[in-house]
């Protein structure tokens, strides 16, 4: 790259970058990129993936993807309208797929866009199971994980990505670029893993989304048996790496099961699936 072009691309970049406090994380996060001009692109990436994937339509097994999802999702929004962030998912075009794959898996990307592979449901075994997913996957969403984790050079190539689509429309090479931000990786739909930090993060306002929705918090400590069960000492993918232990998720998880409650209880919700 030119010396010209670094300085128009750091330009761009000081252009875009601004720090905002994530409601969900009460922690400073950069947002280099508006969710108005990130999140279209996280959304062609999306139904690029549907396109390319066989998506299950009408089964009681999708219904219940989208029921939970939808719970979820007005979960989140209730929490939000409720602590003074009124708007902050107005950008957000919600949407639930469920995708034929063996792989244990799901996933959330920026904007509220969801997919459950058929490989997950043994393990979720029931609604609940699927809403403790559900709110983990969403939750990363909801706290910016995914910008957090791009490097800065990543970062750098988004913002000209953005002005790129702005400028000339979408390309190739720009879709690339994006999909490594979002993290999908160089296997089209396995998404990169997040930081241990970041997965418990997601595991703690996962469980709060999950009561909220009316679904009871200790099913969630449940889940990560089976998942543990399951794995023989290999977690499933989306939790790879650097995931927290199975036993300290599991132990987390049960010791914030009643904060959960505690939570669900203000926004009148005393009963739990
Ligand atoms: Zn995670």
């Amino acid at each position: 790259m030119n010396t010209r072009k670094s300085i128009v691309l750091l330009g761009t970049v000081l252009l875009f970058m601004s720090c905002a406090t994530n409601p969900f994380t009460g922690k400073q996060t950069l947002a280099l990129v508006p969710n108005s001009q990130i999140l279209p692109m996280a959304f062609q990436q999306y139904n690029q993936f549907l396109g390319e994937n066989k998506v299950i339509k009408g089964t009681s097994d999708a219904q219940m993807i989208t029921r939970v999802g939808q719970k979820i999702a007005k979960a989140s929004e209730r929490w939000l309208n409720a602590n003074g962030y009124q708007g902050y998912l107005k950008d957000y075009k919600w949407e639930y797929n469920l995708v034929e794959d063996k792989n244990v898996n799901a996933w959330c990307m920026p904007g509220g866009k969801i997919v459950f592979y058929t490989g997950i449901l043994p393990i979720a075994k029931n609604e609940t199971g699927i809403a403790a997913v559900m709110g983990h996957e969403v939750a990363h969403a909801l706290a910016n994980h995914g910008q957090q984790r791009m490097s800065a050079g990543q970062i750098q190539q988004v913002a000209g990505a953005a002005t790129a689509i702005a400028v000339s429309g979408k390309d190739q090479k720009t879709q690339q670029i994006v999909g490594t931000a979002f993290g999908l990786g160089s296997q089209f739909g396995v998404m990169l893993p997040f930081s241990r930090s970041h997965e418990t993060e997601a595991d703690r306002i996962g469980l709060q989304l999950m009561a909220i929705a009316g679904y009871n918090p200790d099913e969630a400590a449940e889940l990560w048996k089976r998942m543990k069960a399951n794995s023989g000492g290999q977690a499933p993918p989306e939790f790879m790496s650097t995931h927290p232990s199975s036993d300290t998720r599991i132990a987390n998880l049960t010791a914030w099961a009643p904060a959960a409650r505690a939570e669900a209880k203000k926004f009148g919700v005393t009963t739990f699936k």
